[in-house]
């Protein structure tokens, strides 16, 4: 599709050609909106070409589900990718586990011409070297035992059939400077650089090796991503050059914070985007909010739809303020966003929409059926799986028979188990709950009461599973945390 699939401008193809590559390792982040967002914008602005491709090298993290989660995330999020799994296009497969095959030639290339070697150590070894640095206040590094084993050597060990990876071999002296479209002119010492697994003993590429091979052949001309990869930059151009090949144009974007300037993280702010689609904030607003990082405008010129985001958008003058995500200017613009930017028929279309997402009403309904005796008693009984506020206080929690102590033990050990689980639905989430009760050492009956109050604002509700299983887990994260504060204000007081 081209860059005029907005309408917004006609230009003529410019070769320009940016990617998202998200991890399907857990629940759509904001930040993969975020970074998302500027590639679109970017390729909007350029006439060029948007593209999704699935990184999941990493086999024991990467999930069908998490995947399928991304895709409708960023679905909802309104941006459009010209070629991607789901929708295809010259480069393909766009999923990287599809593509397996491709990678051994770049890798071998680069052993063959002796700037890869074959490295034999152990796991237990690696992490004893990792101890023994560590201890000596040294950052973890390969120490090279493998770097100058002989072909013979390497031949029959792995005749043999000892398991083995690829690494990189990195220059021993100088630096690697590289010019960042957002950073800068960048000077990294190659002392700092690692030498870089390229193919794990399964025969997967990691990461690195997959990205860079990946970007060359689908003609990605620019890269921008989350800082956090700025770091490995000097591993990605070294494996350019290995190749023969030109690098792209980096553009790193600083990372999102929390008002106290940390990382954004789940346990300051809701960061996955399924928590702000399930609370009915509008995507545009969303987009609208993380479009204003990528410029600077004055007040007053907040609201902006996707065409006048790509208008104002300008990669060499992002925001001064840096990406601070501020909740409360969320709540603001979308708002506004309900205010003055929609119909009153329009309005009620969205809040249908949304009360039918993931059949989020209907399964309700059916969840109260046998519960109420006439339908004004809805509201209240069901009103939390729509509410964004459950409007907890510490007598809400009167009726539990727990002493706050231990309420809030059970609140903070089911918020930290509930991560682990790998598909979210009633089943696993009854499994893990009364495992987690065995733990504890406490009958599932003891668990739920704190918990139905977390999550429903009241002790009498649906059943527990089917509505943590229907809210889903974003935002069961939230209640439990707000939970968990509500009581420890209890203990303390207690
Ligand atoms: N798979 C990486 C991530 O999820 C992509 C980084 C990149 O864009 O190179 O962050």
């Amino acid at each position: 599709m081209p860059a005029s699939f907005l309408g917004i401008r006609n230009m003529r193809p410019s070769g320009v050609r940016v990617r998202i590559a998200p991890s399907p390792t857990g629940e759509p982040h904001v930040g993969t909106a975020y970074i998302a967002l500027f590639n679109y914008l970017f390729a909007l602005k350029h006439g060029g070409e948007f593209i999704l491709r699935i990184e999941d090298t990493d086999a024991t993290r990467s999930t069908p589900e998490f995947e399928q989660k991304v895709l409708d995330a960023l679905k909802w999020t309104g941006l459009k990718w010209s070629e991607g799994p789901d929708v295809g296009g010259p480069y393909g497969p766009y999923r990287q586990s599809d593509r397996k095959d491709m990678y051994l030639p770049f890798v071998e290339k680069i052993v063959e011409a002796g700037h890869g070697f074959r490295c034999f150590c152990t796991p237990e070894r690696l992490a004893q070297m990792r101890e023994t640095q560590r201890a000596a206040g040294k950052p973890p590094k390969y120490d090279g035992l493998c770097l100058n084993l002989s072909a013979e050597e390497v031949t029959s060990r792995m005749a043999a059939g000892e398991p083995t990876v690829v690494r990189m071999k990195i220059p021993t002296e100088g630096s690697c400077k590289f010019h960042d479209g957002v950073y800068g002119d960048v000077d990294i010492p190659w002392d700092a650089v690692d030498m870089q697994v390229l193919l794990k003993a399964d025969g997967m590429p990691t990461y690195h090796m997959a990205n860079v091979v990946d970007d060359h052949l689908m003609k990605i001309t620019h890269v921008a991503r989350g800082e956090e990869w700025l770091a490995s930059v000097p591993k990605h151009i070294l494996i350019y050059r290995y190749l023969g090949l030109e690098p792209p144009v980096f553009m790193h974007l600083s990372l999102m914070r929390n008002a106290d300037k940390s990382k954004l993280s789940k346990r300051k702010n809701p960061t996955s985007i399924s928590y702000y689609s399930a609370l009915g904030y509008m995507p545009e607003a969303l987009m609208n909010f993380l479009g204003l990082f990528f410029m600077q405008i004055s007040e007053g010129e907040e609201l902006l739809t996707m065409e006048e985001l790509a208008e104002k958008f300008d990669p060499e003058n992002l925001s001064k303020a840096g990406a601070i995500f501020d909740i409360q200017k969320l709540d603001w613009l979308n708002g506004r966003w309900l205010r003055e930017k929609l119909t009153p028929e329009q309005f009620i279309a969205r809040v249908l929409d949304w009360a039918s997402e993931n059949s989020r009403l209907t399964e309700s309904l059916k969840l109260a059926q046998s519960r109420i005796s006439k339908l004004g008693e809805l509201p209240n009984l069901a009103g939390f799986m729509l509410s964004s506020d459950v409007g907890l206080t510490p007598a809400s929690f009167a009726g539990v028979k727990t002493p706050p102590a231990e309420t809030l033990e059970i609140l903070q050990t089911v918020q930290a188990d509930l991560e682990k689980i790998l598909e979210w639905n009633v089943e696993t989430i009854e499994a893990e709950l009364r495992a987690i009760g065995d733990r504890l050492g406490k009958k599932l009956k003891f668990v739920t009461p704190p918990l139905f109050v977390a999550v429903s604002g009241s002790q009498r509700s649906l059943p527990l599973f089917d509505s943590m299983a229907l809210l889903g887990r974003s935002v069961v994260r939230q209640r439990l945390k707000v939970a968990a504060a509500v009581v420890a204000s209890m203990v303390g007081s207690a």
